[in-house]
């Protein structure tokens, strides 16, 4: 098992779950002066100005005084925690424009899955529990018992339905999701081999380990092998958990698995990749990094896990 510390984990903030509760207090960190803001306008995350209309790498945190200027604090806000005495919340900003928003927040509005990558590992982390949170209250408006407009609650850490006989409460959600590396070695002593597709929702050139979410009443290990059956047809068994990744865009965990094959007969399942094979290391470590348009084969982002998966595959290779 990996102590490796996953990019979006390792978050700088006391998160002081036992405080959620008290209204008061929430309030009262809500209208202190050092209170932080992370403003988050649907998905999109706020970031330094460098270059006219670029962001730099460095997130765009406010003071309460600026979001002030920007909107009616009573909106959507959502308790983070502490940073050594300073309160943190995320913001809501959606329901302003895009542009005038982040204009009076002298930032620029990026999306975090492509900005994350370029960020101090604790800005990453923090930002992306922003954004997790705030999507969760975005796609969680109503209860889903009777249909009422839900209150937030706990700091923004619960959703409650104000109907006296219904009183639902919702949490938020994470939603697990395994992804492993499939390694075959040949009982004749030839080279250990690695199984690695291309998923069509990906640039063709990338080639990444394979994934898919948990179904309910499955084991994670259980879920690993249904799931390289179901997109290689190929029989796994001597499942090892690796590393977990938070990956909430919008709200996912990356549960790491390597995997042993059985079989080693691939047939693609079409819907989910364009093809799929063995590589040996030699192969991998020729191949090219995300967006290395000389290389025929490229590796996955350097912040994913799938890509810790494949560095911790190769180290134990010869
Ligand atoms: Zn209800």
């Amino acid at each position: 098992m990996s102590t490796h510390q996953m990019h979006y984990a390792g978050g700088p903030l006391d998160r002081a779950g036992h405080r959620r509760k008290d209204e008061q207090w929430i309030q009262a960190q809500l209208e202190q002066n050092g209170t932080r803001f992370i403003p988050v306008w649907r998905g999109s995350s706020l970031m330094q100005i460098g270059k006219p209309g670029r962001s730099t790498s460095e997130p765009r945190i406010c003071s309460r005084s600026e979001i002030g200027k920007v909107m009616d604090l009573s909106v959507q806000t959502t308790f983070l925690g502490m940073g050594h005495r300073t309160p943190y919340f995320a913001v809501d900003l959606s329901n302003g424009v895009e542009e005038n928003v982040a204009d009076q927040l002298n930032g620029i509005f990026v999306d975090l899955r492509l900005a994350g990558q370029h960020m101090e590992p604790e800005n990453a982390a923090l930002l992306a529990y922003a954004r997790g949170m705030l999507h969760w209250h975005r796609s969680h408006q109503y209860c889903s018992q009777c249909g009422t407009k839900s209150d937030s609650r706990n700091g923004g850490h619960m959703r409650a339905c104000p109907e006296a006989n219904c009183a639902r409460e919702t949490y938020p959600r994470t939603d697990p999701a395994v992804i492993m590396l499939v390694e075959h070695i040949p009982a004749d002593g030839g080279a250990p081999v690695c199984l690695m597709g291309s998923h069509r929702r990906l640039p063709t050139r990338v080639f990444s380990t394979l994934a898919g979410f948990v179904e309910p009443g499955e084991s994670l290990e259980e879920a690993v092998t249904r799931e390289v059956l179901e997109e290689v047809n190929v029989i796994v068994d001597d499942v090892r958990y690796e590393a977990s990744q938070p990956w909430p865009f919008p709200s996912s965990i990356m549960l790491g698995f390597y995997a042993r094959a059985v079989t080693t007969d691939i047939e693609v399942d079409d819907d989910e990749l364009s093809s799929a094979r063995w590589f040996t290391s030699e192969e991998i470590r020729a191949a090219g990094d995300w967006g290395d348009d000389s290389a025929d084969i490229q590796l996955p982002r350097k912040d994913s896990i799938a890509r810790h998966l494949i560095n911790t595959w190769l180290e134990r290779q010869p």
